[in-house]
């Protein structure tokens, strides 16, 4: 029987350092909180490979005495709290005195600091654990430390690593939380040489926000501002027409610290519900102060999450002020009205459409067809036009849609009788069409079907190595994050096979220089970055065949058709035409069906004619 034996220190900081380093972004977080807790405003952030042969934090905070460097290096020590009271009261981003020992340990380290009022400064080494001597360091007051080779004792654990790109996304990730909870200290970050950001000690909150996240989100922030005894909520949201796939985007701070926290995120979307799609999520950049003793932060290895005294207090005064925020919004910004002259019908709209390509369904036979009279064009009385054009809002804020015309309630009805000059193919709601078959009606998804029709062609053209690709002649930017920068530089290639050629251009901005031809609907803007927030959500290199794969799934939906699209009828007509042409019209790519069949004999045996 194995017997127990005591683990000696350093295999203990090893296991510790399993909890909270888990990347090199953790460990640059844990070195940018240290220089936040000793009162640094300028932090210097370099970073090599991204981050895996370096991470090194200059800061001009409050330095350590020579006898403190090993100290520092060692577990369970801290400058930070001294007795259970003070745990109940942690007023520093650091308390568990634990993290500098834990890279300590899985890396080579070199700290080199000096106070203000000494003449010299000292630096230590330790190297997987083993300490250097202690010598004299003649640097800035402030503290220098470098960590080299993260895990390169733990070759286990470096496997998990990821590519550079993707740690670099962490890696600037790091600092963005750092200069976003953090608005007065300055940061820069470079990864290679190569300046990655740069915010002043100056530069304001929005000013943060626009550089990290494009204009895009910068030109669209609404302040929040509330408060409830001791809390303070402060921030900004941005204007719900501005939305994304996931939450990333909405970042919480508390005194500072960036954190995680479902309640704040359910409250967020709350205040937002009802201006957001089904599966979108807000941007928000929400600041709570309220004292210490009100937020446990002793909860996660990582600091990540914290437990709140009140969160029913929280979840109310975060969704209520953004109620309050979006209440005199213009509605126009939020949701787009629908057009006057289609909006006699209220929730119907059915369109007519006649052939221009005659003999597309040769074997249609001319039957009458009964069609509810509403759907005929009708000019709106100007009284009904305005009305149906409001959205109105209940006392919450929620958006009621306009009541439906009486004449959908008494619908009479009309018969057509198609031939092949009559109508053959209804819009139906601005999102299917309908279409008379020989035994049959087909209703038909519009984007799914020009969906699959596009990503057929795509891959079509792609395989015989002729996707034409139109040249931009004033290349578009596209800013991005740092992430979504590394993740389109580090799949250029790719990108450019699909026809959606960039280039860097300072910052990170990519300019798009070309894309493919056949998405004519397509901006190359939003193609690019759903793109690469695809690529970043996903976070792994997955094979060029699966990539590219993806990447035509994802262009060809940006670039369809979308339901609530109104189509000419010379846009209905090349979209049936078409749908011959592909090897599975019946399935959009991502599995959907693209169109559902009802037979007559089926509608026979439904009414119980047979
Ligand atoms: P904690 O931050 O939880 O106290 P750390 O292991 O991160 O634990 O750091 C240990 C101690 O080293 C800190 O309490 C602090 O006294 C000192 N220290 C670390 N980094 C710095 C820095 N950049 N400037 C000044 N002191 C530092
Ligand atoms: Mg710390």
């Amino acid at each position: 029987m194995p017997r127990i034996r005591q683990l000696d220190a350093n295999l203990v900081n090893q296991i510790a350092a399993g909890e909270v380093i888990e990347r090199p972004a953790s460990a640059l977080k844990e070195m940018l909180e240290n220089a936040i807790d000793a009162g640094a405003t300028q932090i210097t952030v370099d970073v090599e490979q991204g981050g895996i042969e370096l991470i090194r934090v200059v800061d001009d905070g409050t330095g350590m005495v020579p006898d403190d460097l090993p100290l520092a290096l060692s577990s369970h020590a801290t400058s930070k709290v001294t007795t259970a009271d003070d745990l109940e009261k942690i007023q520093t981003l650091g308390f568990r005195g634990e993290a500098l020992a834990s890279i300590g340990s899985v890396a080579q380290v070199l700290v080199q600091s000096r106070t203000r009022e000494l003449e010299q400064g000292a630096q230590l080494r330790c190297d997987g654990g083993a300490f250097s001597k202690i010598d004299v360091w003649n640097g800035r007051p402030g503290t220098r430390i470098e960590v080299r080779h993260l895990f390169y004792n733990l070759p286990a654990r470096r496997k998990f690593l990821k590519t550079i790109p993707t740690e670099m996304g962490h890696l600037s990730e790091a600092v963005i939380r750092l200069a976003l909870g953090f608005p007065h200290v300055g940061i820069t970050l470079k990864h290679n040489d190569r300046d990655v950001y740069d915010v002043t000690s100056t530069s304001p909150l929005e000013e943060r926000i626009t550089r990290f996240f494009g204009e895009e989100v910068g030109t669209k922030l609404i302040p929040i501002e509330a408060g409830q005894g001791d809390l303070k909520l402060t921030g900004f949201i941005a204007d719900p027409s501005v939305s994304r796939g996931n939450n990333r985007l909405q970042y919480f701070f508390v005194n500072g610290r960036c954190i995680r926290d479902r309640t704040l995120g359910h409250a967020l979307q709350e205040g937002m519900h009802g201006l957001l799609m089904v599966g979108r999520y807000g941007i928000g950049f929400l600041y709570l102060e309220m004292p210490p003793e009100l937020v446990d932060v002793n909860v996660h290895p990582s600091k990540a999450e914290v437990r709140f005294r009140d969160t029913q207090v929280l979840h109310h005064l975060l969704r209520t002020a953004v109620r309050k925020a979006l209440h005199g919004l213009p509605m126009q910004n939020v949701l787009q009205a629908p057009p006057a002259s289609s909006s006699s019908a209220g929730n119907w709209k059915l369109q007519a459409s006649p052939p221009t390509t005659p003999g597309l369904f040769p074997e249609a036979p001319a039957r009458p067809v009964i069609i509810p009279r509403t759907v005929l064009p009708e000019i709106p009385p100007p009284d009904r036009a305005s009305t149906s054009i409001e959205t109105k809002r209940d006392e919450g804020g929620a958006v009621q849609p306009p009541p439906p015309p009486l004449e959908v309630l008494a619908a009479t009805y009309e018969t057509v009788t198609p031939t092949y000059d009559g109508p053959r193919a209804l819009q139906f709601h601005n999102s299917y069409l309908v279409v008379l078959e020989a035994e049959g009606m087909l209703v038909i998804d519009q984007h799914a079907l020009h969906e699959r029709i596009l990503y057929e062609q795509l891959k079509e053209r792609l395989r015989g190595g002729q996707l034409e690709v139109q040249r931009l002649l004033v290349p578009e930017p596209v800013d991005l994050t740092a992430e979504q920068f590394a993740m389109a530089q580090a799949h250029e290639k790719e990108l450019a096979q699909l026809g959606l050629e960039t280039q860097a251009f300072g910052g990170n901005t990519m300019l798009i220089t070309s894309y493919p031809a056949v998405l004519k609907r397509a901006k190359p803007a939003a193609l690019l970055r759903a793109a690469v927030e695809h690529l970043s959500a996903t976070g792994e290199t997955p094979s060029v065949e699966l990539l590219l794969d993806k990447l035509l799934c994802l262009m060809a939906c940006h670039a369809a058709v979308k339901a609530g699209d109104k189509l000419t009828p010379v846009e209905m007509d090349a979209l049936l035409a078409q749908r011959h042409l592909c090897a599975d019209s019946h399935h959009c790519p991502h599995g959907r069906p693209t169109s559902l069949y009802f037979s007559k004999q089926e509608l026979d045996k439904q009414f119980e004619r047979v």
